[in-house]
């Protein structure tokens, strides 16, 4: 096991522990979100025919040569195309065929000219400028060819890699992809003080918690299905240790919260080795939240987060995301991380690498009042955690900071 290690290697054991999950074969039309554990190749051209960019008249270029606005060429019109219309037509030197577009240029001709630059003729049309061989021209296979890689493994089906499966024909329900299925994770909340907000009047010493209810809003939003969540978990290390091996069975991640200081009642020190868990590293050099853990159980991450919500949620968004990156093998899910200009000062420094709630916007991040990791209130409308280096002076208005995106 590593100790105290950096937020990048933190990131890179992740990585390196965790494989992609098996991949599934699902109906393309419901692949929607997940990501693809294969390339996909192209069954057809696309467009499968020569295609008119434009609503004008196709014919050959070198028919047009020396055409302009004064000495205009006369072409017979041999045919009109629509969209969806296919012609037969063979045009030859001194035709022309009208085409709107999305029509299929027909054989014979070899560019378009737009119809501003005719005079809109039925049975001739008179040609008001020059054009060389393919102009306005789009060739079949334009976007892509029969065998052509349509979209790689790795890449997630948003609605645009869904709109290219459609493009192709194969966005149907008989036709299977291969695709990582979705993350199932299991989170349990501990802590002997947590009791569910279902609990009134809250009984002395006891707070509701708030991670339950904010790590799972954040893994719904991450497509996550929850399989097993509790909110209030009490500080019983083998009680945790049996419910952790249960939710395992419906699992391919396992999120606690709380108990993994220096405490009496920090229980995942007793949990994991009860467990029988692989300890992978515990302790990050960062605030909030340095003392998070990440094992394996059978394979299988354990990702045991500090309990203050402001640490759960950042190291989280540090931690839990590259974990769900590495299981789907798509790199999305990564934080973005961006160069901003602090406009708020932040007076606390020191050794740590400190990571505070902030608001990003057009290159410059503003602060709120309110970090202490206990503090979740100030954390509302934020959308980054700006990186505040190691210091050993307040960091002025100014400075130039990375954030990370939320
Ligand atoms: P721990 O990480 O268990 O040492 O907890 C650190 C602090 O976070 C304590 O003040 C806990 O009461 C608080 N805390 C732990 N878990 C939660 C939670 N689920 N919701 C709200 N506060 C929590
Ligand atoms: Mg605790």
């Amino acid at each position: 096991m590593e100790e105290y290690v950096s937020v990048e290697r933190a990131v890179e054991l992740i990585e390196t522990h965790v494989r992609p999950l098996p991949a599934v074969r699902v109906p393309a039309a419901e692949a929607w979100g997940r990501v693809l554990a294969e390339d996909v190749s192209a069954p057809i051209d696309q467009p499968p025919w020569p295609r008119s960019p434009l609503d004008g008249y196709a014919f050959r270029a070198s028919d047009s040569a020396g055409a302009s606005e004064e000495s205009p060429v006369t072409l017979r019109v041999v045919d009109t195309v629509y969209a969806g219309g296919w012609s037969g037509a063979e045009v030859g030197a001194g035709e022309a065929v009208r085409l709107m577009t999305g029509a299929p240029i027909p054989a014979g001709c070899d560019c378009v000219l737009r119809q501003e630059d005719t005079d809109l003729g039925k049975e001739t049309v008179r040609i008001f400028k020059a054009l060389r061989p393919f102009d306005n021209y789009c060739f079949a296979g334009e976007d892509f060819k029969t065998g052509d890689t349509l979209l790689p493994a790795g890449v997630r089906l948003t609605g645009n890699a869904m709109g290219i499966l459609a493009s192709a024909g194969l966005c149907r329900e008989d036709e299977t992809l291969s695709v990582r299925p979705r993350v199932r994770a299991a989170l349990l909340c501990t802590g002997d003080e947590l009791v569910p907000n279902a609990v009134r009047p809250l009984p002395p010493g006891k707070i509701y918690s708030s991670n339950e209810a904010l790590i799972a809003a954040r893994l719904r939003e991450l497509d996550v299905e929850l399989t097993a969540v509790s909110g209030a978990f009490g500080d019983d290390g083998a009680a945790l240790a049996a419910t952790i091996r249960t939710a395992a069975a419906n699992a391919d991640l396992i999120l606690t919260t709380g108990g993994v200081s220096v405490g009496a009642k920090d229980i995942l020190h007793e949990t994991l080795p009860l467990l029988g868990a692989e300890r992978v590293f515990a302790g990050v050099e960062l605030k909030p939240g340095s003392p998070l853990m990440f094992s394996l159980l059978d394979g299988r991450p354990i990702l045991s987060l500090s309990g203050n919500p402001f640490a759960a949620s950042a190291t989280f968004e540090l931690f839990g995301r590259p974990l769900l990156a590495a299981l789907e093998g798509c790199e999305d899910r990564l934080p973005q991380v961006f160069p901003a200009v602090l406009d708020t000062p932040f007076a606390k420094f020191g050794r740590a690498r400190r990571f505070v709630r902030g608001i990003f916007r057009n290159g410059r991040v503003t602060l709120p009042e309110g970090h202490a990791s206990g503090q979740l209130r100030s954390a509302a409308g934020t959308n980054c955690l700006a990186e505040i280096p190691p210091s050993d002076a307040p960091l002025a208005a100014g400075s130039a900071v990375n954030v990370w995106l939320l």
